[in-house]
């Protein structure tokens, strides 16, 4: 999509810290980091929302959790842990309609007791 902020990241149009890459997902480093890692891996292909998401994306869904986990070991936190999130619409504050996964951790994430 050509209006896309993550599309153009896919393409190299806009740069960004790509940290991984392959023929169906890109991952690169949040610009407004939450956490000490704090990765947005993305499908190249466009999907605005997990609720646009279709039968046929099955398994690149899966792909791109096989990418986070290798990601995440890359990147030190597979034993530490992690956490993958997906905000959908609004209420979730999805801001960004290209499907992306956040991958978050370096440090505790789990509320405290
Ligand atoms: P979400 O709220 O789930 O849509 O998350 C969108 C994320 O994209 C936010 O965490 C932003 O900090 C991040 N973001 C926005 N623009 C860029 C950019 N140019 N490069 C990297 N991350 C970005
Ligand atoms: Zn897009």
């Amino acid at each position: 999509m050509s209006d896309c902020l993550f599309c153009k990241i896919v393409s190299g149009q806009i740069k960004s810290e790509i940290v991984y890459s392959d023929d169906r997902a890109v991952a690169f480093r949040d610009i407004a980091p939450q956490a000490p890692v704090h990765l947005l891996i993305v499908p190249r292909k466009h999907i605005g929302s997990l609720n646009d998401l279709a039968e046929e994306d099955a398994g690149l869904a899966g792909h791109i959790l096989l990418v986070a986990k290798k990601i995440a070991a890359d990147q030190g936190v597979a034993d530490s842990g992690y956490r993958i999130v997906v905000n959908c619409n609004k209420d979730a504050g999805q801001a960004v309609f290209h499907i992306h996964y956040h991958l978050l951790g370096g440090h505790c994430l789990a509320p405290l007791g």
